[in-house]
């Protein structure tokens, strides 16, 4: 594959089967374009810190880049999911940023219109369906 280009994923079918409600599936379809957007990024050249080992700095880049593409994604796969809750969702799995950098954490949700509670909902689910119990 050559530097900066991603391969998607054909298929999310083997994902979250058993019955789950949409909002778990799409956690651990978000799950898969998080770390494909961690692959895009360390396939970047010029980005003011180093994408395989800054893990938080990574993370508020793409809440500031990719909220709105993530969000798309997960509308297009999930017809059903409201655009608050698309948007809640695709700032899910930056539970480190809002430790971090709240400030920033705080900012980024106001600018797409979700509040901390959204998100940090969907953040556990994030986490446990990212350790695997959610998304066998
Ligand atoms: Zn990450």
């Amino acid at each position: 594959m050559s530097k900066g280009e991603v391969a998607m994923p054909l298929t999310v079918t083997g994902f979250c089967e058993f019955g789950m409600v949409v909002k778990l599936k799409a956690v651990c379809f978000l799950a898969v374009l998080h770390e494909i957007y961690h692959a895009y990024l360390d396939a970047q050249d010029g980005l003011p810190f180093n994408p395989e080992t800054d893990l938080e700095p990574s993370h508020e880049y793409m809440m500031q880049h990719y909220t709105d593409d993530i969000a798309a994604a997960l509308k297009t796969m999930f017809p059903s999911l409201d655009d608050a809750t698309a948007t809640a969702l695709a700032l899910g799995g930056y539970g480190d940023v809002q430790n971090i950098n709240p400030t920033f954490w705080n900012t980024t949700l106001s600018n797409n219109h979700v509040t901390n509670a959204q998100v940090t909902h969907v953040n556990t689910y994030y986490e446990n369906g990212s350790e695997g119990t959610l998304c066998h």
